[in-house]
């Protein structure tokens, strides 16, 4: 429902692309902020946004977007944090909400608690929710909508600053959960970094295969293939931060993932079809289980073409 009064007087957005540019999309929807002010680095990608009309002001300095906001999220690769903690910290109004949408909260933290006021409230979130398309023209208002965010405030965050910020992700849409930053972590390391990163070693794998033409790559992609390249366009940057800030629990997860492999390795080298029957089998539920939590649509294409035109 929208609400008559906004939630919040003035938020600020640091950086706008496809998470930024979707929360001002879903914030007008919902009439969630009266004045919205955009900070982003480049001044193409702040014009972008301006033509999109996403916001109220647009600003290249940090800074100047964050006076008198009440609520500021970043939305930046998460490896330009700390730089972006030290710049706004003198400028944040007394008792704003700080968060964020990094898809890595450990680092997050590490990279800015040291830096930010004590009287601001600083509370990290990650909206589960993505596409593999980038900037501000990629964003739209029901990115968030049935999707989970996970907030995961800190020991001594005040419960109020954390209702009023849930308040504000379920006016996006979305459905909220908290959680403790290392439990987080360790989720995403299984649940999207290593896929992401499966993608990327598939994708890149059959590129240096010998004997297979990128051509044929190409035209038998539907096989299969296809879904992995999907993943694997996603944006560098952001992905070559994730890894870099997530290395424990993304390598405790591949650890896993590499003694699981050798089994299935050792299964078809033995014709041991009933291990790979199991396995199968156990995984097709799994699909069913996401189908019935409301999380993918059972349409061919994994209702990818639907999602987007949505
Ligand atoms: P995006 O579309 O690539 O936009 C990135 C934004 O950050 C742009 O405004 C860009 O500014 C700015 N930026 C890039 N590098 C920067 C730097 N070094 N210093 C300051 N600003 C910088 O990215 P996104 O997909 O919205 O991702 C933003 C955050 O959301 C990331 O932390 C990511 O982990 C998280 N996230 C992403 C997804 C997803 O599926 N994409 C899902 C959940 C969470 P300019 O264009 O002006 O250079």
């Amino acid at each position: 429902m929208t609400p008559k009064t906004p939630l919040f007087e003035k938020l600020a957005l640091i950086g706008i692309g496809l998470i930024g540019s979707s929360i001002a999309h879903a914030c007008l929807r919902g009439n969630l902020a009266s004045k919205i002010a955009i900070a982003t680095r480049s001044p193409e990608t702040l014009g972008e946004a301006e033509r999109l009309n996403l916001g109220s002001s647009y600003h290249l300095k940090t800074e100047e977007a964050v006076k008198d906001a009440d609520l500021v999220i970043i939305c930046v690769p998460v490896g330009a944090y700390e730089t972006i903690a030290k710049t706004i910290a003198p400028h944040l109004k007394e008792e704003a909400i700080v968060s964020d949408v990094g898809s890595v909260k450990n680092a997050v933290i590490r990279q800015m608690k040291p830096h930010l006021p004590e009287n601001i409230h600083f509370i990290p979130g990650h909206p589960i929710a993505g596409t593999e398309y980038s900037g501000p023209s990629s964003g739209f208002a029901s990115l968030f909508d049935d999707r989970w965010t996970i907030l995961t405030p800190l020991k001594d965050s005040n419960e109020k600053a954390v209702q009023k910020l849930t308040q504000f992700w379920e006016g996006l849409g979305s459905k909220v959960d908290i959680m403790d930053a290392n439990h987080h972590d360790l989720v995403l390391a299984i649940t999207s970094h290593l896929p992401h990163l499966i993608a990327y070693n598939i994708v890149g794998t059959a590129d240096d295969l010998e004997g297979v033409t990128q051509s044929e790559v190409i035209k038998y992609s539907a096989s299969g293939f296809r879904d992995f390249t999907r993943i694997a366009a996603s944006d560098p940057t952001m992905w070559r931060d994730i890894f870099l800030h997530n290395k424990d629990a993304v390598l405790e997860v591949l650890g896993r993932f590499s003694e699981d492999l050798a089994y299935l390795q050792r299964a078809i080298r033995w014709e041991e079809g009933d291990k790979l029957f199991e396995l199968f089998s156990r995984t097709r539920s799994i699909r069913r289980s996401i189908l019935e939590a409301g999380q993918d649509i059972d349409a061919p294409d994994f209702g990818r073409t639907k999602q987007k035109d949505d």
